[in-house]
């Protein structure tokens, strides 16, 4: 029987996994990759993130999980009617693989043990512990789960019962140039460019183009649409696409809900649906996985509070959340 065992290595898990382990629990996280894992991501960590990293690891991000750019200067946003906003603080500039992996050696050398090629497939409360079902022929046992498996994962939608609304992102790496400052993120709302969002970074000399679609089926259209439009508007030249890459995202909009566990299992980062707009969710990750492995902390000895518990604590998170979303949908020109 472990104290706690942690789905997912992203952030919200290894955040989960130090906070716990370093108190003395007994914490096992299971990554269903190998280490370090492939994460489909921009890689641009806001400030809010390197604060919240500080707090919570100790440490500064280091350089050696950084790209070029290393800083990132802000973001750069054009609504749906092609005005665009410039708003301007410093971060950092990351591999995702490396930075993940960064955070997962930290839970590590608290003592958390660290199991990858490990897939959940699903979780089962009874009345003092969790029934871990794996996909090979391990079992595992624990007194509480915090499941934090993004949005690819399957344990919630099966304890849930219930579908997660998503969109699907695809972004290509290119060799080539373009008119645009690399140390900031691109972000366009215009509808016909793109489903959701569509967007440009560059990442040690790749220029990273991206557009999230509700449909499979449209991903080229919005893609060349949006090609063609940096093409004539930031005169994008692309050389040679060296990889593409397709993730999932949660959906969010004004009919987005965040869904805090069921029994004693808790979900935090984006299994919990949380995820700021533009697609920003590392720092919400970072936070509640920290929530939660509080939560379980205090509700330890009284399971019937843990739910009320971690409500009550990611409660400022949510507010956040639903400020950035009413604050985006205000210059979008959205009720
Ligand atoms: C294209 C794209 C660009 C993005 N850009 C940014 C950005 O620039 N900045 C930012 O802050 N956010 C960005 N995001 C969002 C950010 O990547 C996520 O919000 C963040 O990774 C969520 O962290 P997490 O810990 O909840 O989940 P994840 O990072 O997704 O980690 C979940 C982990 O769980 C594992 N897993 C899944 N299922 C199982 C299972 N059954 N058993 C065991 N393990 C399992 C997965 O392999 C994975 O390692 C982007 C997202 C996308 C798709």
């Amino acid at each position: 029987m472990t104290d706690v065992i942690i789905i997912g290595a992203g952030p919200a898990g290894c955040t989960a996994a130090k906070t716990l382990a370093q108190t003395g629990y007994s914490v096992i996280l299971l990554e269903k990759n190998k280490l370090p894992r492939y994460k489909s991501c921009s890689g641009q960590i806001i400030k809010k993130t390197a604060d919240l990293i500080r707090e919570y690891f100790g440490e500064d991000i280091p350089q050696s999980v950084t790209c070029a750019p290393a800083l990132n200067k802000g973001m750069v946003f054009t609504n749906r009617f092609g005005k665009e906003f410039v708003f301007e603080q410093n971060g950092y500039n990351v591999w995702r693989n490396n930075f993940d992996m960064w955070l997962c050696e930290k839970a590590a050398a608290c003592g958390a043990k660290i199991l990858e090629e490990q897939t959940v497939v699903s979780c089962r409360s009874t009345e003092d512990a969790v029934d871990i079902e794996m996909a090979g022929k391990n079992r595992y046992k624990a007194r509480y789960v915090i499941d934090c498996e993004g949005a690819v994962g399957t344990v919630k939608r099966k304890l849930l019962n219930k579908k997660d609304r998503s969109i699907i992102t695809f972004q290509t790496f290119n060799k080539g140039s373009v008119d645009l400052d690399h140390h900031y993120f691109y972000a366009f709302l215009q509808p016909e460019l793109s489903q959701y969002d569509s967007w440009l970074n560059v990442k040690d000399n790749n220029i990273v183009i991206g557009v999230a679609v509700k449909d499979q089926q449209n991903i080229d259209m919005y893609y060349n649409r949006f090609v063609d439009y940096l093409s004539k508007k930031y005169f994008l030249k692309i050389q040679q696409q060296l990889k593409t890459d397709k993730w999932l995202m949660p959906l969010v909009d004004n009919k987005h809900s965040i869904e805090c566990g069921v029994g004693r299992v808790l979900f935090a980062g984006e299994t919990a649906g949380f995820l700021n707009p533009m697609g920003e969710g590392i720092s919400s990750a970072v936070e509640s996985g920290y929530c939660a492995a509080r939560a379980v902390m205090s509700c330890f000895e009284t399971p019937a509070s843990l739910l009320s518990k971690y409500e009550e604590s990611i409660q400022p998170l949510r507010d956040y959340m639903k400020r950035q979303w009413e604050f985006v949908s205000k210059l979008n020109g959205f009720r």
